[in-house]
């Protein structure tokens, strides 16, 4: 599990491909598709405040748990800070 130096959704606002809802298959830093298998996951927390590790998710049910996206390979190679 990634984790990335920006914050879920920064830049969703530049995207207009998530207008039609989440469908889970958007890159959850930039909004864009991402085609599957997905390579890079990412799990969401806080209401879309904060990235979560695997030992997070583990040790109790975070608040504002939004789920695992993808993460687009361009941005994980930008935007990654460490593999948990
Ligand atoms: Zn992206």
């Amino acid at each position: 599990m990634a984790i990335y130096s920006v914050m879920p959704f920064s830049l969703w606002k530049e995207s207009k491909r998530h207008v039609r809802g989440i469908t889970g298959r958007e890159c959850a830093i930039c909004g864009k598709q991402v085609r599957e298998p997905f390579k890079h996951i990412a799990i969401v927390i806080d209401g879309g405040a904060r990235w979560a590790s695997a030992e997070d998710v583990d040790s109790a049910a975070p608040s504002g748990y939004m789920g695992e996206f993808p993460i687009g390979a361009n941005c994980h190679k930008k935007y990654q800070l460490a593999e948990g």
